[in-house]
């Protein structure tokens, strides 16, 4: 008997069944771009292997002019059938069920041929779009209807029409975006016209027995959005048009407002998606934040919805719902929404790939082989890079010893799991010590170990981390003077005004930690919705609150100090910045750039501006807190080197400057690939 008796229950679809209630939801990987279909395929096969009910592929443009990109992936000959052949085959052959997500993207597309229902630049392209005229229009429904026939020829076992987000079809939805007079625009009935047509059309092209999902807006989270009722209608019309599948969407992309990010509780908008249930009889897909079996089982047994969508998780574990069908839920890797090699990369025009898991989207590249040899190896430090070495290389077969002087696993993964809003990592190191207990890897903790203890091993490993860095502020051997360790590891008592000197991405976490108090907005879903003026669609249009924002007073005064005068945050996450930027803003922290560290004294901290050194302030803090950044631990590496020894560096104390863990579990898991 499983645990997940909803969530591994098989949905019947008439004419097909899938065989289980997870979709892996559309994800751009970049993959299809790179044009090497093995790649592509392998990718998808994986995550069938996985078990997973049911995929769609990344957006697949069925135009030049709707197309993301220029160069993106499209739909349109001959050629694009035979390349996406091979993915469908390959997937049919591991058991697998594939949809491709046909995107039109509007005004969202990113170059000048770009078309939309209105001539309106968006606030995310700095394209303006083209209006489209009544053969505009019709050109544009036959090439998205062309799209589907092909992609039916290329043996997929359905299509995704993407109408949420913001992009094309949701554009001529709302006034937003649609300021129309003609048969396309006006009243809800003319608006909603575009997608209508469309599904039925494609319908009409492929049959009855293909899957059309039609992903809609649930929720639009901008300005002049679409309505509760409205929502409700489209749903309707949608499956009198020949939809076999809603898939909800939750937020455009131009909305100021997080919907995927880690700081977004757990399912945080299941409960929209609840309100579909009843109004249609086609099967109803939630989505966002839904990353463990246990979160997809509860939104499932609760009435959200039919079937869950996860697209991220199934970057972080291929084998996701494998995994819970054999009962090992606590070994699924779990994706911690950091965006940080996914979307970051995607908005960075580099490939997907997963912090947790580099071999996402790299399954024909970095393969752990079992070990012709097998090996000892030492690895010490188990922070992110010495952990994924470890695993990496006990998956090969070695024998693996790992050393930390702390008496947990985890490194800096332990302080960041204590900034409200980043709790995800709790589970990621849970995930680790899972897995380092399973493999069997020799675990040897509160042990400082010595170039002596390392001899006689065929690798050594040296993960030993990062210190932190020096300001050398005079006065900061004060009592008021903490490092970012004293305040997240220590938990020394802070006062009620605060000077963070240094604002990377320790600055910022360590004032997010300092700004709050009580339970973690990331795990209160009012306190969230409040925060970010989130509101029920069904009370306010678009699900904004009138009267926007109201997040809780902040717990201190903070001011956050950098020596740079660029604006601060500027090396944050790609896709998450914004949202640390716009949440230390919330909380009135007083950002100050361009200064000098003059001396700590009674008076409070002594700064000046400028070359000149001019203008001098004093910020009477009550504590002042060191955020400057790392320097690499290397004194192990330095000893084994005296003595001949020879060993491999990773992680922070290889480099420090770009220490984050993607780089430290990729360059781990890379590392261990090769021994
Ligand atoms: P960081 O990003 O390098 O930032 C260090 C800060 O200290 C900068 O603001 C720098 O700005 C300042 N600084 C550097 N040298 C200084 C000196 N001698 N005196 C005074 N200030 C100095 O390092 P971090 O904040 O420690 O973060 C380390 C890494 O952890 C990041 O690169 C990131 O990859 C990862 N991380 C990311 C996040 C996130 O994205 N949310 C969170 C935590 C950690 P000025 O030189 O302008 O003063
Ligand atoms: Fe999830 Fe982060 Fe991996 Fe993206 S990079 S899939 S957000 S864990």
């Amino acid at each position: 008997m499983t645990v997940y008796p909803n969530l591994l229950a098989p949905l019947d679809l008439g004419f097909t069944t899938l065989k289980n209630r997870v979709l892996m939801g559309s994800m751009h990987t970049g993959l299809e771009e790179t044009r090497d279909w093995n790649r592509v395929a392998e990718f998808y096969a994986e995550r069938a292997r996985g078990e997973v009910g049911l995929m769609v592929t990344g957006g697949i443009g069925p135009n030049l002019e709707g197309s993301v990109l220029p160069g993106a992936s499209m739909m349109t000959t001959a050629e694009d059938v035979a390349n996406h052949s091979i993915v469908t085959q390959r997937v049919h052959d591991a058991g697998g069920k594939i949809a491709m997500q046909i995107l039109h993207a509007g005004r969202y597309a990113y170059g000048p041929k770009c078309v939309a229902p209105s001539a309106i630049k968006s606030p995310i392209s700095p394209f303006p779009p083209t209006e489209l005229d009544e053969e505009g229009i019709e050109k544009q429904i036959s090439d998205i209807v062309n799209a589907a026939r092909l992609a039916q020829e290329a043996g997929y076992d359905g299509v995704e029409i993407m109408g949420s987000e913001g992009y094309f079809l949701n554009q001529f939805l709302v006034t937003h975006t649609n300021k129309r007079e003609d048969r396309w625009g006006g009243s809800y009935e003319n608006r909603m016209r575009l997608p209508i047509e469309v599904v039925r059309r494609t319908r009409e092209a492929v049959g009855t027995d293909f899957i059309i999902i039609y992903r809609l807006s649930m929720i639009d989270l901008v300005p002049n959005g679409s309505t509760h009722d409205e929502v409700v209608q489209l749903a309707q019309e949608v499956e009198k048009a020949g939809a076999t599948i809603i898939n909800t969407g939750i937020g455009w992309h131009e909305a100021r407002i997080p919907t995927i990010a880690t700081s977004v509780p757990r399912a945080a908008f299941a409960w929209v998606t609840k309100k579909l249930m009843g109004k249609v009889s086609i099967p109803v897909i939630t989505s966002n934040r839904i990353n463990t079996p246990e979160v997809g089982e509860e939104v499932l047994a609760t009435g959200c919805a039919d079937m869950v969508s996860l697209a991220r998780p199934m970057l972080a574990d291929a084998h996701f719902v494998a995994k819970a069908m054999a009962g090992e839920g606590a070994r699924i890797a779990p994706c911690i929404a950091c965006n940080q090699a996914c979307l970051d990369h995607t908005f960075g025009g580099k490939l997907t790939s997963c912090l947790v898991n580099p071999m996402a989207c790299h399954e024909t590249e970095l393969v752990l082989e079992e070990a012709a040899q097998k090996k000892s190896v030492a690895i010490v430090g188990a922070g992110p890079a010495g952990l994924s070495t470890a695993l990496a290389a006990a998956v090969r077969g070695h024998q693996v010893t790992l050393y930390d002087k702390s008496d947990e696993i985890g490194g800096q993964l332990n302080m960041a799991k204590q900034v409200p809003g980043k709790e995800e990592f709790w589970g990621l190191v849970d995930w680790y010590r899972t897995m380092v207990r399973d493999a069997e890897i020799s675990l040897e903790l509160g042990r400082a170990v010595t170039a002596e203890d390392l001899t006689g091993f065929d690798e050594v490993v040296i993960a030993t981390g990062v210190s932190p860095r020096d300001p050398e502020i005079p006065g900061q051997d004060r009592d008021n003077v903490l490092s970012y360790i004293d305040v997240l590891r220590h938990k020394k008592p802070v006062g009620k005004s605060v000077a963070v000197i240094g604002a990377g991405g320790i600055g910022f976490d360590v004032s997010e930690y300092l700004l709050h108090e009580g339970v973690s907005p990331a795990e209160d879903l009012p306190t969230w919705m409040r925060e970010w003026g989130v509101a029920d669609p069904e009370e306010h249009r678009s699900g904004l609150a009138p009267e926007g924002p109201r997040p809780e007073a902040p717990a201190r005064e903070v001011t956050l100090l950098q020596r740079k005068k660029q604006a601060h945050g500027k090396g944050l996450g790609k896709t998450t910045g914004w949202i640390h930027r716009a949440t230390l803003k919330m909380k009135e922290v007083n950002f100050v750039g361009g200064v000098n560290y003059e001396r700590i004294d009674d008076e409070g901290l002594h700064l000046s501006f400028g070359e000149a050194r001019e203008n001098p302030t004093v910020i009477k803090a009550e504590t002042i807190v060191l955020c400057a950044g790392q320097v690499s631990d290397r004194s192990l590496a330095d000893d084994l080197a005296a003595k001949g020894i020879s060993c491999h560096v990773i992680g922070g104390a290889d480099v420090a400057a770009e220490l984050d863990a993607k780089r430290a579990i990729n360059q781990g898991t890379r590392l261990a690939a090769q021994f």
